[in-house]
């Protein structure tokens, strides 16, 4: 009797047990699986989230170039929208109906390929505002901004003209894509204004394909993205003045040559113009093949030059901006 009290208690304990370990291993599950960390970003300030902070390459298990910018729990402003961002975009709790603009750097796929991704969803949300979108303009071998959007979408020969009706202009005033192309300036200049942020521009080299770096002034907080660029002319660094944060592209390491070298810009010109820019803190993104597992390397590198924080990005990182 005993023993069989015995066993039956035992039995209890242990059922008791595994239903504590059950309920543990589900809360580590909800816990470890929810995008928490995305969520939060820029909950209760302004913030930089990175959608993707990879190259071209898939081998790199990052989504390719994209940041939000967040103020006050609403994703405000997106930078670029390249493979894979379009996900991330939905991991990171952002809706298509929060944004103010959409800007974009230049159109290599890696900068430009998830966009039709990203409208087609917003067909399904509630946005009821036109979305205005700035990029570089054009040349022989790029379409302008203004282009790229009705490539895209315009009949009668877009890729998606089914989706026609979000380029057609809408009197109502609801929501409809508005494309316009920024002139070609070595020297910031204004493109964007509305009651919470400002938006400038400057022209920069990235080979022979138009680009543009971007600085967003939201708040009392000054964000400076440089997109693609080989760092060449003064633009980027008066552009970059005494920002709050700073996103470069780390697409190639200190020494190389060539196209590669044509396109982007080693650890050592984004120290020289950190440095020069006074910039607060700068964030490293656009990470490649050829600079991943070169971390010390570059670190060392901008070091000499650029004494503030140094951080490398992944993909939902969230970059406060204090
Ligand atoms: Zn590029």
């Amino acid at each position: 009797m005993n023993k069989s009290l015995g066993r039956g208690s035992d039995m209890y304990a242990l059922q008791q047990s595994v239903k504590v370990l059950v309920v543990f291993v589900l809360l580590l599950f909800v816990c470890t699986s929810s995008p928490a960390k995305a969520q939060s970003c820029g909950a209760t300030g302004v913030a930089v989230q990175v959608l993707g902070s990879g190259g071209p390459e898939l081998q790199d298990k990052r989504a390719s170039t994209s940041y939000l910018i967040w103020d006050q729990g609403k994703a405000r402003v997106i930078v670029d929208a390249g493979g894979g961002s379009a996900l991330r975009f939905g991991e990171s709790g952002a809706k298509m109906s929060q944004l103010d603009v959409f800007l974009f750097t230049h159109f290599h796929v890696d900068h430009s390929g998830d966009f039709p991704a990203l409208v087609f969803s917003s067909w399904f949300g509630d946005r009821t505002r036109p979305l205005p979108i700035f990029g570089p303009s054009g040349n022989k071998i790029m379409p302008s901004n203004t282009e790229f959007v009705h490539d895209l979408f315009s009949e009668p020969r877009g890729a998606w003209r089914y989706l026609s009706g979000m380029v057609e202009p809408n009197p109502e005033g609801t929501y409809e894509l508005q494309p316009h192309n920024v002139a070609r300036s070595s020297t910031p200049i204004l493109v964007f204004r509305n009651a919470d942020l400002a938006v400038y521009a400057a022209s920069v080299v990235h080979g022979p394909f138009p680009a543009l770096a971007w600085r967003v002034e939201i708040g009392s907080k000054r964000i400076v993205f440089s997109g693609d660029t080989n760092g060449e002319g003064e633009g980027l660094t008066q552009l970059a003045s005494n920002a709050d944060l700073f996103v470069a592209h780390n697409a190639i390491p200190e020494g190389a040559t060539g196209v590669e070298r044509r396109l982007h810009m080693p650890p050592s010109v984004i120290g020289t113009i950190a440095a020069n820019a006074h910039v607060k803190q700068l964030v490293l993104s656009h990470r490649m093949l050829r600079t991943l597992g070169k971390e010390d390397q570059t670190q060392a590198e901008i070091r000499l030059r650029y004494s503030g924080p140094i951080l490398f990005a992944n993909d939902l990182d969230c970059f406060p901006v204090k």
